[in-house]
């Protein structure tokens, strides 16, 4: 899938501000890449299943009046992907870069850190499973 083909999947309230994330790691002389942003619950699943991930409803889950609307994104430097460790440079700038555009980042997380996830605030997921069915 292409990066705007990605984009076109997340949701606008969060749309403008992966760009803008994107725009700045660019500018720190990474190479982002959105790797995941819309997926389908059968695929959420399988991640589930496979202990790659602790929710059956993600903010990657939902859609917009049946339209995916993801209302999270997976963004890595497209030559390293998640190969590099946690505490990398780039995850940190990620971080702060989605936090800076006002975006929870999946590294913060102690029990389960997530350091690629960034995803909306102020938006619970009860909220966004409510929006999707
Ligand atoms: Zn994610």
């Amino acid at each position: 899938m292409t990066q705007a083909q990605h984009l076109a999947r997340i949701d606008h309230r969060i749309r403008p501000k992966i760009a803008a994330i994107l725009k700045d790691l660019e500018g720190h002389g990474w190479q982002p890449r959105i790797a995941s942003s819309y997926r389908s619950r059968a695929e959420q699943k399988a991640l589930k299943d496979a202990g790659r991930s602790t929710v059956s409803f993600s903010f990657h889950n939902h859609t917009y009046k049946g339209v995916p609307a993801a209302l999270a994104a997976d963004i890595i430097d497209r030559r390293y992907g998640w190969s590099i460790p946690q505490g990398h440079q780039f995850w940190r700038h990620l971080g702060s870069s989605a936090k800076a555009h006002g975006l929870t980042w999946g590294g913060d997380w102690k029990r389960f850190p997530d350091v690629a996830h960034v995803e909306i605030r102020g938006v619970t997921l009860a909220q966004a499973k409510r929006e999707t069915v």
